[in-house]
């Protein structure tokens, strides 16, 4: 986090203060910076993409919001993309949706060549759907765009997991335009707040459903004032218990290092932080030198996303697994990318590095890749 966003922490910690009134400030906060109606900081994306199904299912039904995760009696089917799916749909499910599953994996079977069609996801509507949830990626096909368009001809809403779409910053407010109901951010990646945040936003009748479910609901009837910008009373016809969200609390300071965390994204500073990825990489790269491997380092998907250091090892170098588990082990511990292990390759993402470990770090692959060799 950086220091601005730790120090909002901890200044949120000496105040108390009703979190529908604070989740009120960061949904006009996170609505300015995201183009919605409405936002609601939640305790990760994970959290946001069940609190957004749950709003889905239930609406401003307090039966419903009594009943979740039971879904009896309503429509609680999600349509998704098979080659959408992953463990964080569990995330959906938790909220009592069922998922239904359009398309193949071709391209990963190796069995074909074609994406999902948007023909696919129309077939699959039924009077049990509630709604699509898509997982964003920039190559994503059918785009969110044509989905969102979709769903909305059969008046679905659709609910977005762009988690780690973020940067590139224009995400922010391109994903949102496509008319998807409810996205959702991860807090704790690149926007660098508080690892236990993250942000739903999108349509206010359903980000009001979310914080019906998620807010503490021990009040009396007759005291009750939720911000009107956030839960419409009037369209409620009473105060409903302690709802499926419960479970999923963030705190006052998480709420306020995340929205300064935000700001400090939405107004560029990640493009700051990418040059210092750049010069951890340096640091390792030239520490490497002396050291029987091939360094390449992979540039920037895009502009604003971040670089990455590749090492190869070479038949006399040892194997890339035996090193990234001494790495785990020694002090400090170093965790690198493992998705190319079997490749016999160290992936080093300096996302998660500050500058002043950059030597340290340098020094424990210097040492690792010695060993082995
Ligand atoms: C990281 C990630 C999540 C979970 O985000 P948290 O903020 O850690 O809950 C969900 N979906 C995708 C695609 C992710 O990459």
């Amino acid at each position: 986090m950086p220091p601005e966003v730790i120090e909002a922490f901890c200044s949120a910690a000496r105040e108390a203060v009703p979190l529908e009134e604070l989740q009120a400030a960061a949904s006009r906060c996170i609505s300015r910076l995201t183009s919605t109606d409405a936002g609601l900081v939640t305790c990760g994306a994970a959290a946001g993409l069940t609190l957004g199904t749950a709003a889905i299912l239930a609406r401003d039904d307090l039966k419903r919001m009594e009943q979740l995760p039971d879904c009896s009696g309503f429509p609680s089917e999600f349509i998704i993309a098979r080659e959408q799916r992953s463990g964080y749909d569990h995330a959906v499910r938790a909220a009592g949706a069922s998922l239904v599953e359009v398309g193949f994996n071709e391209i990963v079977s190796n069995a074909g060549v074609r994406r999902t069609e948007l023909w696919e996801y129309e077939s699959a509507i039924s009077s049990e759907t509630a709604g699509i949830v898509f997982v964003q990626a920039a190559d994503a096909r059918p785009p969110l765009h044509d989905v969102v368009q979709l769903a909305h001809k059969h008046d679905l809403p659709v609910l977005v997991d762009a988690a780690g779409e973020l940067p590139p910053r224009s995400n922010l407010t391109a994903l949102t335009a496509t008319g998807a109901d409810l996205v959702v951010f991860s807090g704790g990646k690149a926007i660098r707040g508080p690892q236990s945040t993250g942000i739903l936003c999108g349509r206010r009748d359903l980000i009001s459903s979310a914080a019906l479910q998620m807010l503490d609901m021990d009040d009396h009837d007759s005291l009750w004032q939720p911000p009107a910008e956030l839960i419409n009373r009037a369209s409620v016809p009473g105060l409903p218990r302690h709802g499926l969200g419960r479970a999923l609390k963030v705190s006052k300071e998480e709420i306020v290092a995340l929205l300064t965390a935000l700001q400090l994204f939405a107004a560029g500073a990640w493009d700051e932080q990418n040059a210092v990825c750049e010069e951890i990489l340096d640091v390792v790269e030239n520490s490497l030198r002396d050291v029987n491997v091939t360094c390449r380092r992979i540039p920037p998907a895009s502009a604003d996303r971040w670089p990455v250091l590749e090492i190869h090892l070479t038949a006399g170098t040892g194997s890339a697994m035996d090193v990234a588990r001494a790495l785990r082990s020694g002090r400090p511990p170093v965790y690198t990318g493992h998705a190319r292990l079997h490749e016999n390759v160290l992936v080093i993402n300096p996302v998660s590095v500050n500058k002043d470990q950059a030597d340290a770090l340098a020094e424990r692959l210097v040492d690792e890749l010695r060993k082995a060799s």
